[in-house]
């Protein structure tokens, strides 16, 4: 095999290796089958267990409720910008409130805009994106049809560190880039949503967690993929799911209840990690200058940057030498973005860190 570097893309992601190597083995035949999980029925048995077995693992994880309903798409979170207004909004008098902390937020609003009336509860644009609200600076609307927040901003690198007070109102949440890197009170959330290529397996699921009561809104003259209810009804084979990237979703929940036991310890994983980076920062004396404000700051993406562009492009050259690789920031901000997402180990942000000590010398 080529030998692995430390991959720190946004997404796709790195992938745990024990889940690659275990669907490695079993890709040509599973264990039993006969047959690659890709060339299964979604009808039949095998595949069905496969999906039932995935499902589980994420109630178990997350502890969802039974008011709440698991669905498994298709078309990223960006359909979900369309799906959450197309269902909870159109057709309503009521407004939808979105928080902007960052690209993603106001993404999400570009959508909504098209399906109903929305409200900017807050817009972190005039401090480019390096802090989150306080409870006391979001204008909210009573009776919103939602509140929209932004978990974790991939590219910006903030994270909410507890979530807004919303009252009776649903508080939808865009978890993309932290989704099963801590735990989350899914009672709380109206919906939460996450495309699985960070933290949850390859590009093409989709998870969304919702509250049932919310599905009953939606008008059936949609297209049929963009009702959640036909979703829920089918156990999300309202159409052929994307079976291989669910079974993948399948192994990273096993693996991370095997490696952590629990989204807590994990959490406490997840943290130590960051520190090693934002202390190699902080303690830089300015040579590396941190994007977001040490108190909101990302445990996914660490986002920085070294004077100058040039000197970003050196060091994201040198690092690239050293097998330390996708450490560019996203094309819109540059700079430096490590993203250490679930399955990237603590060698390889312990690495990244000794880099960062060596080229400031
Ligand atoms: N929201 C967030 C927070 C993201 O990081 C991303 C992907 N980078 C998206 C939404 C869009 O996801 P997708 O490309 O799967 O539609």
């Amino acid at each position: 095999m080529p030998e692995r570097v430390f991959n720190f893309s946004a997404g796709p992601a790195v992938m745990p290796l024990p889940v690659l190597e275990e669907a490695q083995r079993d890709l040509v035949a599973l264990p039993g089958v006969g047959s690659s999980v890709m060339e299964l029925s979604h009808r039949g048995k095998t595949y069905m267990d496969i999906h039932a077995d995935a499902k589980a693992r994420l109630v178990s994880l997350l502890n969802i409720p039974d008011t709440h309903e698991v669905l498994l798409l298709q078309g990223g979170s960006r359909l979900q910008f369309s799906m959450i207004p197309l269902n909870l909004l159109k057709g309503t008098d009521k407004t939808a409130d979105y928080v902007l902390t960052g690209s993603w937020g106001k993404k999400a609003l570009e959508e909504a805009v098209k399906e109903g009336k929305t409200n900017v509860a807050w817009d972190g644009k005039s401090i480019n994106f390096n802090n989150l609200p306080s409870q006391s600076d979001l204008k909210l609307t009573s009776d919103a049809a939602y509140v929209h927040i932004t978990s974790n901003e991939t590219i910006q690198g903030v994270q909410f560190q507890s979530i807004p007070e919303v009252g009776n109102v649903p508080l939808v949440a865009d978890l993309s880039s932290d989704f099963l890197s801590r735990p989350v009170d899914v009672s709380k959330y109206g919906i939460i949503y996450a495309c699985a290529q960070k933290n949850a397996g390859p590009a093409g699921v989709t998870v969304v967690i919702i509250r049932k009561d919310l599905m009953e809104h939606a008008s059936g003259d949609l297209p049929g993929y963009m009702v959640y209810r036909n979703h829920a009804e089918n156990d999300s084979m309202w159409n052929t799911p994307p079976t291989f990237g669910i079974y993948l979703l399948g192994l990273v929940c096993k693996w991370l209840q095997e490696e952590f036991g629990s989204l807590e310890k994990l959490q406490a994983h997840n943290q130590a990690k960051a520190q090693l980076l934002y202390d190699a920062i902080d303690q830089s004396g300015g040579f590396y200058l941190g994007h977001a404000v040490p108190e909101v700051r990302s445990k996914m993406n660490v986002t920085f940057k070294l004077g100058d562009d040039d000197s970003d492009k050196k060091f994201l050259a040198a690092a690239n030498e050293l097998g330390l690789t996708q450490l560019g920031g996203h094309r819109s901000v540059g700079g430096v973005r490590a993203s250490i997402y679930n399955a990237m180990p603590v060698e390889g942000v312990e690495k990244l860190r000794d880099f960062m000590l060596d080229f400031k010398k």
